[in-house]
């Protein structure tokens, strides 16, 4: 008789088992989301230590994050039932680190090789550019760490760069240059990143000898999450692939979202080329989501043009189940307002706060919601990523702001007055210390004195006196101008926005982009002393409690995560699609953008709301946004739309000094978000003038100080606005 088939086996569809059971020779599951790759993977690793086939350090598993290693770990433990140690499980990162670790002396490092960070990488690259005499204003280093970066994600060393990669930066120096960054970098016996593949991938090629005892030591290859894999990567698992081939590859098309980062969906395509014979397994069905939710998810993915096509059908018992609901709202705020009473009201009806998440496209949309929820004193987690309020450049933007409004704010002077960097070396800012300490002042004032007495040498010098003038002139403007224009103006004049335009990191438009939600959420507060409280609250409010939380992240950081009830805001034309990807205006970053949002809506179990706001608000001023198309994308019958669907209403031309908004994409000015912020000539309104506010409407003016109005609105009660974002009504 036949043994009893073993419980982690029984708990597969026939597909899936196929995909878990064929152990030998290559494997592509390629499929939907939530038909359970995963889950085929995690058992299929069990099943290989449960059936004798390897032991645990034989094989070798790839996942796309710690987060997901961590769970596979404890899966494959689960089912063995006993805690599986000295796996090769990981992100490529730390796999590949771990093998270079090895065999550093191969290519030129030693064993205790450092690994640098995007910060040192620069610096490095800096000084490489410099002593080679590059000009360094007209050739910025992050633009060449680009193109070396993209060159290492192709698996190519210097001396190696096939004519179609050439790059003509620093007039067509760009290879010598990396060749140099490279020599320096052995030479401090460190490396960066993108290094860890690309040596382990030359060590593999040109070390046969070592490329057998891997072959030898790892019998069987998984890896997750295979959409998403780059060249460099590609490369490294084909080699370590070529002796036994058995390498079982889950992934799904739909969800490549990374090509920015240098993903290559054609490794899927030449899976089958690379492995002749390769068993191509679909699975079908989803357990994840309810019927409701995939279709909508499936019939908007059905828009892209380049997939390989897949049917995907509700595996779920319970698979009926609430519409995809879209929800119209009228601006950012009232959005997060009605996240929040959607998450009190589920959290009533018994759902633990660790099934709901909201997935934001861009990072800066993460504020609104944090807000709220510490409003309502619903704790919280950002995943791949700080809190709002903890991001270093937000940080660094309210320490200029406290720095400016008070003279004896110390730790916030300290923090900003080498950012941007200023000249001022350890030593300038010991000397600063020591004169504070000793003559009994506050830093700036020790500052102030230092800049007259002509401590120091004269670049650093002219360089801290134009902070200290500029502090002393924004103070001034403050109660002038109102609190946000100088706010803006102050992170301009300071160099600080431009540090981080000249910034080529990946991640530096997302933190313009946060300054500017910075800028926006302060337009909420009459002035800079009630807004810097609002912040010293919301900050001490940081919990580090345990428990449940609400998750908050990226659309990009949710991939592979599920939830029961999933949020999905923000989706308007220039934010979900991104301005970026209108730009770019190729179907193949629309493409890309829809996928996105194809995994954002296969993330829920039972509940998806998607909701778009009709404004926006920039420093104060309304802009008005159109929904995105992905929602006319959503099959009718599926989603229910509650809120009329706004359209923006039109925008009085004067406030954006141009022709009128209605139907229009985005205004420019939100996403170009020059910072120059005009100030715009504030009218003459007088005690009890009739006006119109964009958000308020109308209202009667029953004070006038300094630009600023008490208005009794109609509707709204009285509030305090700028005068320069009232229409006077005759
Ligand atoms: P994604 O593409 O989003 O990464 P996936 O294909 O990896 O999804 P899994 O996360 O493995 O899917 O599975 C989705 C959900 O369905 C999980 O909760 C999993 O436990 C469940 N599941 C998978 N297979 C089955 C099955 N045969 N029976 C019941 N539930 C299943
Ligand atoms: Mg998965």
């Amino acid at each position: 008789a036949t043994p009893p088939l073993p419980e982690y086996l029984s708990r597969l569809n026939p597909e899936q088992r196929a995909a878990v059971e064929t152990l030998d020779g290559p494997l592509l599951v390629l499929a939907g989301a939530g038909t359970g790759k995963t889950r085929v993977l995690t058992t299929r690793f069990a099943h290989l230590l449960m059936t004798g086939r390897a032991q645990p350090h034989q094989v070798l598993a790839v996942t796309f994050t710690n987060k997901a290693a961590r769970e596979m770990r404890e899966r494959v433990g689960a089912i063995l039932q006993r805690p599986v140690e000295g796996l090769w499980l990981g992100t490529f990162h730390a796999l590949a680190a771990r093998m270079l670790r090895r065999h550093a002396e191969l290519v030129g490092l030693r064993p205790d090789f450092t690994i640098l960070d995007t910060d040192d990488q620069t610096r490095l690259l800096k000084q490489v550019m410099d002593a080679a005499g590059v000009d360094l204003k007209r050739w910025p280093p992050a633009g060449l760490m680009g193109v070396i970066q993209r060159w290492k994600d192709r698996g190519l060393a210097p001396g190696k760069i096939p004519v179609a990669e050439s790059s003509d930066y620093a007039n067509n120096r760009a290879e010598a240059l990396y060749a140099s960054y490279q020599a320096r970098l052995a030479a401090l016996n460190a490396c960066d990143f993108g290094d860890l593949l690309l040596h382990v991938t030359e060590i593999l090629r040109n070390h046969p000898e070592v490329l057998e005892r891997y072959h030898r030591l790892f019998r069987y290859i998984l890896v997750d999450e295979y959409q998403d894999t780059n060249l460099v990567q590609y490369m490294w698992l084909r080699l370590l692939a070529q002796g036994h081939r058995n390498i079982c590859c889950v992934g799904d098309d739909d969800q490549s979202i990374y090509s920015w980062r240098g993903a290559e969906i054609e490794n899927i395509l030449r899976f089958e080329k690379d492995f002749p014979g390769a068993v191509i397994v679909r699975l079908e069905s989803n357990y994840r989501s309810t019927r409701p939710i995939l279709a909508a998810a499936s019939h908007l993915i059905s828009r892209n043009q380049g997939r390989l096509g897949k049917t995907l059908r509700a595996g779920r018992r319970d698979a009926d189940g609430e519409q995809v609901c879209i929800v119209s709202l009228w601006d950012s705020e009232e959005e997060a307002r009605s996240v929040g009473e959607r998450i009190e009201q589920a959290q009533r009806k018994g759902t633990s706060l660790s099934e709901i998440a909201i997935l934001v496209r861009a990072g800066f949309q993460t504020r609104s919601f944090e807000e709220r929820l510490i409003t309502l004193g619903i704790p919280y987690r950002v995943f791949g990523g700080a809190k709002f309020y903890e991001r270093q450049e937000i940080r660094d933007a309210i320490a200029y702001f406290r720095a400016t409004v008070s003279a004896s704010d110390d730790l916030a002077f300290e923090r900003i007055v080498n950012v941007p960097k200023r000249g001022l070396g350890d030593t300038a800012l010991t000397s600063l210390h020591v004169a504070a300490r000793e003559q009994g002042v506050p830093l700036r004032i020790a500052a102030e004195r230092m800049v007259e007495g002509g401590a120091l040498r004269p670049k650093p010098r002219a360089a801290l006196r134009e902070l200290l003038e500029g502090m002393a002139r924004w103070r001034e403007a403050m109660e002038r101008e109102g609190h946000v224009v100088v706010a803006a103006r102050l992170l301009e004049e300071s160099g600080y926005t431009e540090m981080w335009k000249n910034d080529r990191s990946a991640e530096a438009p997302g933190r313009l982009d946060n300054l500017k939600e910075l800028l926006r959420a302060m337009a909420d507060f009459p002035d800079m002393a009630a807004f810097l409280e609002h912040i010293a609250l919301v900050m001490e409010n940081d919990d580090k409690a345990e428990g449940e939380k609400v998750s908050l992240m990226t659309l990009h950081a949710a991939k592979g995560l599920e939830f029961d009830m999933v949020f999905l805001p923000g989706w308007e034309e220039g934010l979900f699609p991104s301005q970026r990807s209108l730009d770019e205006g190729g179907a193949k970053s629309l493409e890309e953008e829809r996928r996105l949002a194809y995994v954002g809506i296969t993330r829920a179990r039972k509940c998806c709301v998607i909701s778009h706001a009709a404004n926006r608000r920039i420093y104060g001023n309304w802009t008005s946004s159109i929904p995105s198309r992905f929602l006319d994308e959503l099959p009718e019958g599926e989603v229910t739309r509650e809120g009329a669907e706004r359209r923006p209403i039109p925008v009085p031309s004067s406030v954006f000094g141009g022709g009128p908004l209605l139907g229009t994409r985005r205004p420019r000015l939100i996403e170009a978000g020059a910072w120059e912020v005009e100030s715009r000539p504030t009218p003459e309104i007088a005690v009890g003038s009739r006006v119109f506010h964009q958000k308020f409407g109308y209202g009667t003016v029953t004070a006038s100080e300094e630009g600023r109005l008490d208005i009794e609105f109609e509707k709204a009660g009285t509030k305090r606005v700028m005068a320069g974002f009232v229409e006077l009504v005759h």
